[in-house]
């Protein structure tokens, strides 16, 4: 092993090759290009086969990186797709779009001094080759059963729970208001980000794996919850967080002053190829515009980096702390500046100027006072010392909240958390209604699609043994 592995010394880390900057801001494709097969092997080499990895740890899905890294190396490549797939249903989403500097690479032994394996890119590497070569099948169960579990939801952790689900043999029904597969793969995350190819692909082999979907139907209007209920031996709720925060300001109400999520989803609409009227109206299309957003997580990355695609005159990036207590990740700012957006840290608007529409932020500058219970410095306005940012577009990316899930299903007892997510037992993962789960943000807050199928993938488990148990309970009672 040794004389494939620890190459860290001797080999630099090399990412795939990302496209000029220049060539990115004309187009939505993804930026980075795919590894060749040796330059793949030549990477995963750098790996040093820690005794314990701490890269493993610290990724959600505790994927066994190590070791599909020195089946990569070694060139047994389908080997190591079925390792990575046996602990993620979407290996070459992950890879794609994981804060890595966060989670797994940020944690490799190897970062301090030599740079991190570069573990997303040879995760994604694995499975667009498993894909190309037609190793990634549909699921043949082994036996089928005959429960049926209702999933509402068809963003990532109601997509990771269904493939998990249909696995065991599982009937399985996903809705979804929207009228594609995918949540905010599909309408929130930029395809340069996550082609949409690459969602697609997941949708027809869930398809072909006889997944049922329900499209364009909201639970709680068009099927009641307790008809979904009735329907279902168990029900997933995976409905996402989607209320937006909004900004008290003076002004707040002028025109073109827009949601992060509206104006992402007209973007991805529009990208593939449907009517958008407010994207085709111009109201929610950046090009030649001044163009401001608020916030620094990965919702505001996504509106700066789509701003500059469609032609934008300027995109300025406002927030109130600094790029080191950013939420964003930093990898992220790292494209966005070159792609020519321009970062206002320590920066928060106070009040927003125009007649009908705007026409420029009025911000004030922020000096970090003192870290709060949290351990995160407490922002602080510096008196008298307003600017203001010229701007005929501001995209609000202040994060999401829960919308109020038990008025919206018309379920008073589904019991919520203060913060309006869903509150289940840890154990059960059930919801306080018998046979109601409940996984992904929905649960978390806003997060990650690697945590969303973390816990889809949780909660499918757990919806087996509360079905397990009950069908042995009937027994017991029928034996009687
Ligand atoms: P969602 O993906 O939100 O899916 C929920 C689905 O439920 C939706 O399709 C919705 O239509 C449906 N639904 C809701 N209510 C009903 C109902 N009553 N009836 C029927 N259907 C319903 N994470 C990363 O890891 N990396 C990133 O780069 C990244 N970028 C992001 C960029 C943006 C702009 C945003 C907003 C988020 C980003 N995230 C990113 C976060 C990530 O997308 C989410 O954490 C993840 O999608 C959550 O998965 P989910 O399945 O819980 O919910
Ligand atoms: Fe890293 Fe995400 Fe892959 Fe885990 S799933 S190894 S955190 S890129
Ligand atoms: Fe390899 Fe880094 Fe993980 Fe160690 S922490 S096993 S070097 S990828």
């Amino acid at each position: 092993m040794a004389e494939r592995m620890l190459k860290f010394v001797a080999t630099p880390q090399a990412l795939p090759d990302k496209r000029p900057a220049a060539l990115r801001r004309r187009d939505f494709e993804e930026i980075y290009a795919d590894y060749a097969r040796d330059k793949a092997a030549e990477q995963a080499a750098r790996c040093s086969q820690c005794g314990v990895p701490f890269c493993q740890i610290h990724c959600p899905l505790h994927n066994n990186i190590p070791d599909w890294l020195k089946l990569t190396a070694e060139g047994r490549l389908e080997e190591a797709y079925e390792l990575s797939a046996a602990t993620n249903n979407f290996p070459e989403i992950c890879g794609r779009i994981c804060p890595q500097d966060r989670l797994c690479e940020g944690n490799c032994v190897i970062e301090k001094g030599f740079d991190s394996v570069t573990i997303g890119a040879v995760e994604k590497f694995i499975t667009d080759t498993a894909w190309e070569q037609g190793w990634v099948q549909p699921i043949r169960p082994r036996r089928e059963r005959p429960e049926s579990i209702g999933i509402v939801g068809a963003g990532p952790a109601g997509l990771a729970a269904a493939e998990q689900l249909r696995r065991k043999g599982y009937r399985v029904t996903v809705y979804d208001r929207y009228d594609r597969v995918g949540g905010l793969l599909i309408y929130g995350i930029p395809n340069f980000k996550l082609d949409k190819a690459i969602v697609r692909r997941r949708e027809t082999l869930l398809r072909q794996s006889k997944v049922e979907f329900v499209l364009n139907c909201e639970i709680g209007r068009d099927i009641s919850f307790a008809d979904l209920r009735a329907r279902h031996d168990a029900v997933l709720l995976a409905t996402g967080v989607y209320k937006a925060r909004d900004i008290a300001a003076p002004g707040a109400g002028l025109g073109g002053i827009a949601a992060a999520l509206d104006y992402l989803t007209a973007a991805n609409r529009h990208g593939l190829g449907d009517a958008v009227p407010d994207f085709d109206s111009g109201a929610l299309d950046a090009n030649g515009k001044h163009v401001v957003v608020l916030g620094g997580g990965d919702t505001a990355m996504d509106c700066v980096r789509t701003a500059v695609r469609q032609g934008a005159k300027s995109v300025k990036c406002l927030y109130r702390r600094d790029r080191a207590n950013m939420p964003g990740s930093q990898r992220e700012v790292r494209h966005a500046e070159e792609e020519g957006v321009e970062f206002v840290w320590l920066t928060a608007p106070q009040t927003f100027l125009g007649q009908d529409r705007v026409s420029h932020v009025r911000a004030v500058r922020i000096h970090l006072g003192m870290p709060d219970a949290t351990g995160r410095q407490t922002p602080q306005e510096i008196a008298g010392s307003p600017v203001n940012v010229p701007a005929d577009l501001v995209l609000k990316a202040l994060g999401f909240d829960a919308e109020d899930l038990p008025t919206r299903l018309g379920v008073a007892d589904l019991g919520v958390t203060r913060r309006g997510t869903l509150a289940i037992d840890v154990k059960s993962l059930m919801t306080s209604l018998d046979g109601v789960f409940a996984a992904g943000d929905i649960v978390r807050g806003a997060s990650l699609v690697v945590w969303a199928v973390r816990d889809g993938r949780d909660a499918a488990e757990r919806i087996h043994s509360y079905l397990v148990t009950k069908a042995a309970a009937a027994v017991a009672i029928a034996a009687e």
